[in-house]
């Protein structure tokens, strides 16, 4: 049982008469309630990786299963269904919609699910309060702190119940005292409900806090610890 894992893949981008090979024959698995981190130098792949994980791309080959699905098995809109319901996104940079309020956008994702507009605002404030945010409903991302704006990609990140968050440096962008506070959202959401944390970061203390770190080196990954 695995909430998501990879099996043979492989990528090499293709721009016309240019090709670069990224990465042969991964293989990885995650279990649920997991944590994993994906370390590797600048340009090794990690992103390439996340987004494949995440049915974001399509591998040149190999398998990605969801959930216990086959993403190459589903349509484009049964992916994005899949995605939307079982993975939850963080990135570096928040990539809130700038024109709606902190529980708009949590709003989205919910709403996409087929909720009703009620259920995904009474969603989306008790997402937000968890977070710390409940003051800062109807802040829009360019009147929230750095900080703030990254809780409320966590918030966003929750809204379907995932069972499985995947961070690309959700941290990284963030002062070290503030990205420990997202971080230890992130760890607490594992203890409390189980999600599955698979997250790229260039902080290796913060790889260490969590259970595997996995290295792509090369092409490959290896276990670190
Ligand atoms: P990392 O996240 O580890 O820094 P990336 O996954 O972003 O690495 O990139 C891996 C390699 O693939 C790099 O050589 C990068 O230039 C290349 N690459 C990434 N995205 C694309 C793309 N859309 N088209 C072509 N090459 C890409
Ligand atoms: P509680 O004390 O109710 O568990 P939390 O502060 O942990 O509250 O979370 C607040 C709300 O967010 C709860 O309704 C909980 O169901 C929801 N929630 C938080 N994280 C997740 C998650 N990973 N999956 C599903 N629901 C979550």
């Amino acid at each position: 049982d695995s909430v998501l894992a990879c099996r043979g893949l492989s990528m090499t981008y293709n721009e016309g008469q240019l090709q670069t090979p990224v990465f042969n024959g991964l293989d990885l698995k995650v279990a649920p309630g997991e944590t994993v981190a994906i370390v590797g130098a600048s340009g090794a792949g990690k992103s390439t990786l996340l987004h494949l994980l995440g049915g974001l791309d399509t591998p040149t080959s190999g398998e990605v299963y969801v959930a216990g699905t086959l993403m190459s098995s589903l349509s484009d809109k049964e992916r994005g269904t899949l995605r939307n319901r079982a993975l939850g996104f963080i990135y570096q940079f928040h990539h809130l919609l700038p024109e709606f309020t902190a529980v708009e956008n949590v709003m989205l994702p919910v709403m996409l699910a087929d909720q009703s507009v009620a259920a995904a605002k009474a969603r989306a404030i008790e997402l937000l309060e968890a977070v710390g945010l409940g003051h800062r409903l109807n802040h829009k991302p360019g009147e929230l702190s750095g900080g703030e704006r990254q809780r409320a990609a966590v918030a966003r990140a929750l809204a379907n119940r995932p069972r499985c968050i995947l961070g690309d440096e959700p941290t990284g962008n963030l002062d070290e005292r503030t990205a420990a506070t997202v971080f230890e959202l992130m760890l607490g959401l594992n203890r409390e409900h189980g999600t599955s944390l698979v997250m790229v970061t260039h902080d290796r203390r913060l790889a260490a806090r969590m259970d595997r770190v996995v290295e792509l080196i090369e092409g490959k990954l290896q276990l670190v610890a």
